[in-house]
C-alpha cells in the first residue's frame, strides 16, 4: 500500500538514517527500485519529477502504474509516490492523480510568494493525508532544464517555510543536481547545522545526492537530514550497463535484442546501486 511520506521521515530522524527516494522513469526503473527496497526492507520514496511525469504520458498514468506494481509485485516496505521540483499546478494535478506527497519548488519566487503559494499548498495537500515538502534555497546544476547556481539557503526564510506545517524541507546547503564537477566544495555543514537551528524536529532533505562523498553523506545525516535523494546515478549505471551488453555485441546473439535481455543487465545495475545506497543511508532492515 502507498503511504504518505511523513512517518517514515520522522523514523529516520529518530533513528539518525535517512530514507532514499529514487526517481523513476519508466516501468523498468519502478520494478527494479521496488525489487531493491523489499529485498533491503528498506522504506522508498519514488520521486516523479515533472518532465518524467509528462515522459510517463502524465501523473494518472504513473499512479495507476505505481499503485498496480505495489500490489502485484507484493511489495511490503513503505512506499511513498512523490513529486520532485513540482510547480503550483504540478503539485495540484499529483494531488488529484493519487500521489501520497508532494514537493512543491517555490525558491525561484521571492520568499513572501514562496510561504504564501506553500502555505496553501500545505492545506491541500493535508486535507487529503497528503505530505509536502518544501524548499528554501536554490539547489544547484539543472533540473528539467531549468538552472540554478546552487544558493544557500538562508536559515530565517527556512524557520519561515517550517512554521508553515511542512512536513519536511528542502535547503540548499551547497548541493547540486546531476554530476558534480571536480572543484566542487563540498556541503557547507555551518549552514546545514544553523539551518537545523531553526526548523528544530522538522527532517531535511539533501538533494542532489548523486555522487556526495560517504563522509559528507554521513555528517550530513548526523545532523539532520531524513531523506536523500538520488536520480543521476542510477541513470549512469543504467547506462554503463547497457552499453557494456551492446558493445559485446550480446543483442546480436540469438535473442539478445529482446527488450527484456537488453535491458536486463541495466536493471540489475540499478537493482545494485540503489542496495548501495541504503547501505550507506542506513535505511535497510527499517521498514
Ligand atoms: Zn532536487
Amino acid at each position: 500500500m502507498l503511504v504518505n511520506a511523513k512517518e517514515m521521515l520522522d523514523k529516520a530522524l529518530a533513528g539518525h538514517y535517512a530514507v532514499p527516494q529514487f526517481n523513476i522513469n519508466n516501468l523498468e526503473w519502478t520494478k527494479s527500485i521496488l525489487l531493491a527496497c523489499e529485498e533491503a526492507k528498506s522504506p522508498v520514496i519514488l520521486g516523479v519529477s515533472e518532465g518524467a511525469g509528462k515522459y510517463m504520458t502524465g501523473f494518472k498514468t504513473v499512479a495507476a502504474m505505481v499503485k498496480a506494481m505495489d500490489e502485484s509485485l507484493g511489495i511490503t516496505v513503505p512506499v511513498a509516490l512523490h513529486l520532485d521540483h513540482g510547480t503550483y499546478e504540478g503539485s495540484k494535478a499529483c494531488i488529484e492523480a493519487g500521489f501520497t506527497s508532494i514537493m512543491f519548488d517555490g525558491s525561484h519566487y521571492d520568499i513572501a510568494e514562496n510561504v504564501e503559494k506553500t502555505k496553501e499548498l500545505v492545506k491541500i495537500a493535508h486535507d487529503k493525508g497528503i505530505s509536502i515538502e518544501a524548499e528554501v534555497g536554490g539547489i544547484g546544476g539543472v533540473e528539467d532544464g531549468v538552472a540554478s547556481d546552487g544558493e544557500k539557503a538562508d536559515p530565517a526564510e527556512c524557520k519561515m517555510i517550517a512554521e508553515l506545517g511542512v512536513d519536511f524541507l528542502a535547503a540548499g546547503i551547497g548541493n547540486i543536481h546531476g554530476v558534480y564537477p571536480a572543484d566542487w566544495k563540498g556541503l557547507d555543514f555551518d549552514v546545514l547545522a544553523a539551518i537545523k537551528d531553526q526548523i528544530g524536529e522538522l527532517p531535511l532533505v539533501l538533494h542532489g545526492g548523486s555522487g556526495i562523498p560517504e563522509d559528507q553523506i554521513k555528517k550530513a545525516i548526523s545532523l539532520g537530514v531524513s531523506k536523500i535523494n538520488v536520480n543521476t546515478e542510477l541513470q549512469l549505471v543504467f547506462a554503463a550497463a547497457t552499453r557494456t551488453y551492446v558493445e559485446a555485441g550480446k543483442d546480436k546473439e540469438g535473442k539478445g535484442y529482446d527488450p527484456r535481455k537488453l535491458l536486463k543487465p541495466g536493471t540489475d545495475a540499478i537493482i545494485a546501486e540503489c542496495k548501495n545506497k541504503i547501505a550507506i543511508f542506513g535505511s535497510g532492515n527499517k521498514a
